[in-house]
């Protein structure tokens, strides 16, 4: 029985990976009333401490166990324990060594656990967890953060020699073996997983074994968004592949959608009222995700671009320097009648999710993609870096719900406020192309909504994830 069973969850420390695990952990305990014990540091804990505190409250058998990284040994400073908090990407390897020697503390944590633990579900940049699984004879689903389509085309590029036969960084190239024509550029393929240390290779290559042994996919998606790339990906990496998403969906109450994953940078209630004074469909929701940094020159277009478009709009701005924030004062006061400005952490889901919002322009982060769909919203793709760029491609090729930012590949180059209000005025067209695509958004929102209803696809899919836990425990314990 699902309640006999108890989940380990070993969220990455970086926005985009850690909030849905947590949504996942409250979905587990909630709707299967399994035992959830989530394994991260002090300042993530302290990030969704009250959604966790409410949980808790409402009877969900969850816990959050903190294990101290190893910062000054590997030359971080104290509090630098997210992804986000880390100044420069080439840093990005001491938190990965910090990571790593978690391994220990997090055996005894395991070793202590009652009722104990029968499944570790972790990011798979957490390698060693296949060990600590094998260890204490439990099977260990991996968690990776993309959706189908793009884990596929990833996996396609990684395991190819598809970008060694393209010569420039700029050269285009068709994803061999898949249903659609995506073009991406060698520069928008290699975004993703750029190895050029030999740590990074090191680390990279004990990732890859410790995906080939996991034992089945979780993926926050659903499988009417992406049915072909459910299965290919399922065949491509010859592992069950799980489905269980959107799991934002699951937040359904006032403070879980507003203190999802950071205390907001403004007022919910104040932003409601903003939202409620608007017409429905009328406001653009612009927001770059937790990572992005955008350079000064960057926000003026964008801001110039969203002025320039006359559509009202929220904007959340999460880094500015003192030359934006003095340019942003008089930018507030000129749109003051139709554009809010967000400092820091947007109550992302709980925006998406009022009536007024009519379209979204994002950095097309997988969970601020599938936040789009399920809002159902067409969106305006501005993709930065990562796998970001290819699910740009399946929002504009695949779901056909979005306009770019970008005429071609110009990554990297500054956006122009030109080319910002053109792409805003399309998605929020509401005749020709733009209706059609607000349409089909709207569609796919009542898909996704429908997949997490009971006896929908994604809980029926948890249902049968669960079952196979069972069966694979079984095995395991005949085994030995
Ligand atoms: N998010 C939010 N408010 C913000 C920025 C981000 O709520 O101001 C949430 C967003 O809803 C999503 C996650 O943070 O769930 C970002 O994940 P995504 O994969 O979209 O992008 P990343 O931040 O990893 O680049």
């Amino acid at each position: 029985m699902a309640s006999d069973l108890h989940f380990v969850l070993f969220p990455l420390m970086q926005q985009g990976h850690m909030i849905p695990m947590i949504d996942i952990a409250r979905i587990l305990a909630h709707h299967h009333q399994a035992t959830v014990t989530i394994i991260t540091t002090p300042v993530n804990a302290n990030r969704f401490r009250p959604t966790i505190e409410r949980a808790i409250k409402a009877k969900l058998k969850i816990q959050v166990v903190e294990l101290q990284l190893p910062l000054a040994e590997v030359g971080l400073p104290e509090g630098c324990e997210n992804f986000d908090t880390i100044p420069s990407f080439d840093l990005f390897v001491k938190l990965y060594a910090a990571m790593d020697m978690l391994e220990k503390p997090a055996e005894n944590v395991l070793q202590g656990l009652n009722p104990p633990p029968s499944c570790i579900v972790s990011d798979n940049q957490f390698p060693w967890t296949t060990d600590l699984a094998r260890k204490f004879n439990i099977p260990r689903l991996v968690f990776h953060g993309p959706g189908c389509f793009t884990y596929l085309c990833l996996h396609i590029v990684m395991h190819t020699n598809i970008l060694n036969e393209i010569e420039s960084n700029e050269d285009y190239f068709v994803v061999p073996g898949i249903k659609d024509r995506i073009e991406v550029t060698k520069a928008q393929a290699s975004g993703w997983g750029k190895v050029e240390t030999k740590e990074m290779v090191e680390f990279f290559s004990r990732m890859k074994v410790a995906e080939e042994g996991a034992d089945g996919i979780v993926v926050n998606s659903f499988q009417e968004l992406e049915p072909n790339y459910v299965e290919e990906l399922a065949k491509a990496k010859d592992k069950k592949v799980w489905c269980i998403g959107p799991v934002s969906l699951h937040n359904t109450s006032f403070l879980d959608l507003s203190e999802r994953g950071n205390k907001a940078g403004i007022n919910e209630h104040d932003c409601i009222k903003w939202l409620d004074k608007k017409e429905a469909g009328s406001v653009i929701f612009v927001c770059l995700g937790s990572m992005a940094n955008i350079s000064t020159e960057q926000i003026f277009e964008l801001g110039l671009g969203l002025e320039l478009s006359k559509v009202p709009f929220i904007w959340c701005i999460r880094n500015t320097t003192e030359e934006s924030d003095k340019w942003l004062l008089e930018y507030e006061e000129r749109v003051k009648e139709r554009g809010l400005v967000v400092r820091g952490w947007a109550p992302q889901v709980l925006i998406l999710s009022h009536k007024a919002v009519g379209g979204f322009v994002t950095h097309c982060g997988w969970n601020s993609t599938l936040e789009g769909v399920s809002a159902g919203v067409p969106m305006v793709t501005y993709p930065c870096f990562a796998d970001q760029f290819f699910n740009e491609r399946f929002i504009i090729d695949v779901l056909k719900i979005g306009v770019s930012v970008r005429e071609h590949d110009n990554t990297g180059v500054l956006v122009k406020k030109e080319n910002i209000k053109t792409a805003v005025e399309r998605i929020m067209d509401k005749e020709g192309d733009g209706k059609v695509r607000r349409n089909r958004a709207k569609e796919f929102g009542e898909m996704a909504k429908r997949a997490m209803e009971e006896g929908g696809s994604s809980h029926f899919n948890m249902k049968l994830m669960i079952q196979d836990i069972i069966e694979q425990l079984a095995k395991f314990t005949k085994q030995n």
